[in-house]
């Protein structure tokens, strides 16, 4: 029996991670932990019977603790509350599908307490690479990618485990890996002009063409912010340098990402938009399960084409890349001034062009520290926020 906590269980991530539980009897759901959907909660809660459930506010806690009261779950709200799901004592695995810099101390949490990490939450490798995977090998914690690509980057590298022993922190052979070539959809307005972008609203954006995900990643796919986060993520998940990352516009999202090697091979990952296949293969590997749904089928397909992303149209990727070169708490300020204009697009006070403008001004505005502590990550998160608003 594989027991398992997961942090966002409401979230697109965290139903779809039920989702594998409810099929696989040999995993279990010992902690929940949600935002505000105490409706939800209350269902997952009815049918995981995890030991413990969390809710951010302590307002639906109070509700929550009222709707079930008649199970034997203990009730938490808050980070403290974050932070007692991160450890369960019971739980040997961590699923971080929260959303936001608020999964950095949990998993930070975990981490030391030797659970291994599913990881969905993008913020704690961008924002905290440098604090994370030193801590992680020093811990012998493995770090299993969620998010579709770097699960391909991570099922494409594992021929070249083979025959190693298992071990949990996984290392690459850094000089057999020529290039990651990192897929990305390219978003509904791949091929528009910025002339054309100018009058986007947030319903037009929050249509993805082929994935279902929530609300902020399909705002971040659009403007490939998202691909800026993931280049930042396969930096750190695969240690290799940032120039070592390629960005591949793959529009049929059939070929999740690749790796080049030295030799010229390349090896991909291909398969039908579906987050359960990098969910389950996280939460089992080494192994690899039996799964129903539908399979990529070459025929119908016919062809798969590729393409070099739009950075004029899209700066939100080549931002990335600044921010990532320059390093230190520049990601942090990326991710945070981002996080902040997506919802300001989405209440409809600012343009669609003004995300990866805000983004600019914050780094441009900010003073870099180097390997800044999660106390310095936070406070540059905080700074960030408030100089955005300070421009409205
Ligand atoms: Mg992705």
């Amino acid at each position: 029996m594989k027991k398992i906590a997961i942090l966002g269980s409401t979230g697109s991530i965290g139903t779809q991670t039920l989702e594998i539980v409810r099929n696989n009897p040999d995993l279990q759901v010992v902690a929940l932990a949600a935002g505000t959907n105490v409706e939800k909660m209350e269902e997952q809660i009815r049918e995981f019977r995890p030991l413990a459930a969390c809710m951010w506010r302590s307002e639906a806690a109070e509700d929550l603790r009222v709707r079930v009261a008649d199970l034997d779950v203990k009730i938490l709200s808050g980070m403290e509350g974050l932070l007692e799901v991160a450890v369960f004592p019971e739980s040997q695995m961590l699923v971080t599908a929260i959303v936001g810099m608020i999964g950095i101390r949990p998993t930070i949490a975990a981490i030391e307490a030797g659970k291994d990490i599913a990881l969905a939450n993008k913020e704690t490798l961008v924002t905290a690479g440098h604090i994370i995977m030193p801590l992680a090998r020093e811990k012998n914690v493995a770090i299993l990618p969620v998010d579709s690509e770097h699960s391909a980057i991570f099922q494409s590298l594992n021929g070249e485990l083979a025959g190693k022993p298992f071990r949990r922190y996984v290392e690459y052979d850094g000089k057999k890996i020529e290039k990651i070539l990192l897929t990305a959809s390219g978003g509904p307005f791949r091929g528009r002009t910025r002339e054309q972008l100018k009058a986007i609203r947030p319903e037009d954006a929050l249509k993805h063409p082929n994935w279902t995900m929530g609300r902020k990643v399909t705002i971040d796919s659009s403007t490939l912010v998202n691909k800026g986060l993931e280049v930042m993520e396969a930096k750190w998940l695969f240690g290799v340098e940032l120039d070592q990352i390629q960005v591949v516009v793959h529009p049929q999202s059939i070929v999740h990402s690749a790796v080049q090697y030295v030799d010229g091979a390349i090896i991909a990952q291909l398969g039908v938009p579906d987050m359960k296949l990098p969910i389950q293969y996280a939460l089992f590997y080494p192994d690899r399960r039996p799964m129903r749904g539908e399979r990529a089928d070459l025929f119908a397909l016919g062809q798969l084409t590729f393409e070099a992303p739009d950075t004029d149209t899209f700066p939100g990727l080549a931002l990335a890349y600044r921010a990532a070169r320059r390093g230190g708490s520049l990601p942090t300020v990326y991710n945070a001034a981002n996080e902040k204009a997506v919802q300001l697009f989405l209440e409809n006070r600012i343009s669609y062009l003004g995300i990866a403008e805000l983004i600019e001004k914050a780094m441009d505005h900010h003073k870099v520290t180097a390997a800044p502590n999660v106390e310095e990550i936070l406070e540059a998160e905080q700074e960030t926020y408030a100089y955005i608003l300070s421009l409205l």
